[in-house]
């Protein structure tokens, strides 16, 4: 047995103590599982009873036997009462590949709706990038946001709040399941943005060739230092069919340990504060007006720029 709940206990587990540590006074939304009753080595489980979502701080503490069974049964029956959920993420890349849905933007995005950011990525005084964003109800209602990096969530109106404990990771959904977000920070390898590239390939009409020689293609990319100027000699046009324009962003962003910084905001489905909504996803683009009654839905993948708005 993997010592690793189901997504379902997680879920029940998270959401049993409103999706911050229940131990009083903490309330961090980096949680892991623990298993007490009976603990693991006794008895390998994820009986619902048994297992409760305590921070990264906390799960030590309650492992080396700083809690007793009837305070972690306490705990479980009275969850972490605020009702923002609130933490820091500790994402500053100088520099990162952005991934929307399918589409890519060196360092710096806004996505606006309705004339307000949704999503802001920027670089700070301190020239590392701070990540924002704003989730709205279909009304209108703020319900969670991210400013310069420090999150909070109003937990009442929420369907799940999946915040990983490496706090990589953050994935919501509003109780009525019209508003979805799902971003995750990482520093990948140039053989996995290329895979990431060559998914995002399948939306495209006229697909990139696959590449036969990764590592060679992009060494040959990073010695092209002029790229902008020199780009109609490999191929550049400005609706870059083959991909080059992206892959020699991708290079340009490599770090000293050979790792690409990469925000990904994997899947986003977000309303203005006007009621008009996007979707971020599926490699696409889709924006819906309600007013005109339409959708549109275009594929924009590999269109690299910084600001995109609807
Ligand atoms: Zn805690």
């Amino acid at each position: 047995m993997n010592r690793d709940p189901p997504l379902h206990v997680k879920r029940q587990l998270r959401k049993e103590v409103n999706y911050g540590c229940p131990v009083p006074g903490c309330g961090k939304p980096f949680l892991e599982w623990h298993h007490f009753d009976p603990p693991w080595h006794v008895r390998n489980h994820h009986d619902l009873s048994g297992v409760i979502a305590l921070c990264t701080e906390h799960h030590p503490q309650a492992d080396a036997g700083v809690f007793s069974v009837e305070q972690l049964r306490d705990f479980k029956r009275n969850p972490n009462n605020r009702e923002l959920v609130c933490g820091k993420f500790e994402w500053m890349p100088e520099n990162c590949i952005i991934r929307l849905g399918g589409n890519y933007a060196p360092d710096r995005c806004r996505v606006s709706v309705g004339g307000e950011d949704v999503i802001r990525v920027e670089k700070s005084e301190s020239e590392m990038n701070d990540v924002s964003f704003t989730l709205r109800d279909e009304a209108g209602v703020e319900f969670a946001k991210m400013a310069e990096n420090v999150f909070t969530c109003d937990t009442s109106t929420v369907h799940d709040l999946a915040i990983s404990s490496s706090a990589n990771r953050i994935k919501i959904w509003h109780e009525r399941r019209k508003v979805g977000f799902e971003c995750h920070y990482s520093r990948k390898s140039i053989e996995d943005v290329e895979k990431l590239i060559q998914l995002d390939c399948e939306a495209l009409k006229q697909p990139p060739k696959p590449i036969e020689n990764i590592p060679a293609f992009y060494e040959q990319l990073f010695e092209i230092d002029n790229y902008k100027k020199d780009g109609l000699a490999i191929g550049w046009r400005r609706r870059d069919p083959v991909g080059t324009y992206l892959r020699w962003h991708v290079i340009k962003h490599r770090g000293k340990d050979g790792q690409i910084p990469l925000l990904d905001f994997s899947y986003c489905r977000l309303f203005g504060g006007d009621g008009k909504s996007i979707q971020l996803g599926r490699r696409r683009i889709r924006t819906s007006n309600r007013e005109l009654g339409c959708s549109v839905n275009t594929v924009m993948a590999f269109n690299l720029g910084n600001s995109f708005s609807f």
